[in-house]
């Protein structure tokens, strides 16, 4: 019977243990706030920025919102950012992507200061994981690395592929498990003999962004899956990337769609903040 890896209680028991310990640093003086910025009225990042403000409020982390119509200028939206870095107050900004087509991501994202970035997006956060140094790491990989410590995953010297190669997904999870030791290969669009490759896989994490692509021809016997998809299909159902029923008795372990990865992200961007007072 393979395991399924629950990710909603092991993203209670991190926003728990958070918890105690936000309450033990506001004995000693310390407090936390989370600044998270807005811009248009996307139900889907509504949605996100009312589950952080949640998350916040269950922690004890005090979340500051500022949300700005679709009209607010790149300069206008920088201006803020450099406010709130320079705010002593605020311990973490997250700006709440997409924003819309007139204002640079990019360029959003550096504004950030690396000490406050606690979505781990800022080059100079990832140029640190990618150096084996300190700094924030991208919420949802970090959220995968806790999911297979926190099942009892072995991942040092395993065969790991990952299925995807962006910026917030795919790259930092192979950098992340490439410091846990494990023997990575990062497949993408453009990788010839995909099921090959991810048939190598003693731990395959899928981020490929296509609903339900991957099913058993890709799956190694006995393989660990990490679905990272989110999908709603025609009857507004969630999906992952993974066709879940297809592969369920080939592998050893798996994350389900819903209750696998997705709620390890919030519960990772809120240990980012609380890391960033300690
Ligand atoms: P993305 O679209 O930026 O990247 C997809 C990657 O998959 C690309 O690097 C591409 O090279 C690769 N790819 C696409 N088609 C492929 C194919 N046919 N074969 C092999 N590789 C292929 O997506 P992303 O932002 O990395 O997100 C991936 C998935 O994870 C999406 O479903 C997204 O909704 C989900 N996601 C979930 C969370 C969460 O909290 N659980 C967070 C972020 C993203």
């Amino acid at each position: 019977m393979a395991l399924i890896i629950d990710g909603k209680k092991i993203s209670k028991d991190i926003k728990d243990e958070l918890k105690e310990k936000v309450a033990k640093l506001k004995q000693e003086g310390k407090t936390a706030a989370l600044a998270v910025i807005q811009v248009g009225e996307d139900p889907a990042s509504s949605v996100y920025v009312n589950n952080k403000k949640k998350a916040c409020e269950y922690i004890g982390i005090e979340s500051l919102s500022f949300h700005f119509p679709e009209t607010i200028t790149e300069e206008e939206l920088l201006d803020k950012i450099k406010e709130l870095n320079e705010d002593e107050k605020v311990n973490g900004i997250l700006v709440q992507l997409p924003l819309p087509k007139h204002i640079d991501e990019d360029k959003v994202i550096k504004t950030i200061t690396p000490e406050k970035d606690v979505d781990g997006f800022h080059p100079q956060s990832v140029g640190a994981l990618s150096i084996g140094q300190k700094g924030f790491v991208s919420c949802t990989p970090a959220g995968v690395i806790q999911l297979l410590k926190r099942s009892g995953i072995e991942i040092a010297g395993k065969e790991c592929v990952v299925i995807g190669r962006s910026n917030i997904v795919g790259k930092p999870m192979a950098l992340l498990l490439l410091r846990e030791n494990g023997t990575v290969t990062i497949a993408h669009s453009k990788t010839a003999n995909l099921k090959e490759v991810a048939k190598r896989a003693d731990i395959l994490v899928v981020a490929v962004g296509k609903p339900k692509m991957i099913d058993s021809s890709y799956v190694k016997e006995g393989a660990v899956v990490i679905d990272v998809g989110i999908h709603r299909n025609a009857e507004n159902k969630l999906c992952g990337d993974v066709d879940y029923d297809d592969v369920i008795d080939h592998v050893s372990a798996i994350t389900p769609v819903p209750g696998g990865v997705g709620p390890m992200t919030i519960a990772m961007l809120m240990s980012n903040c609380v890391s960033s007072i300690e």
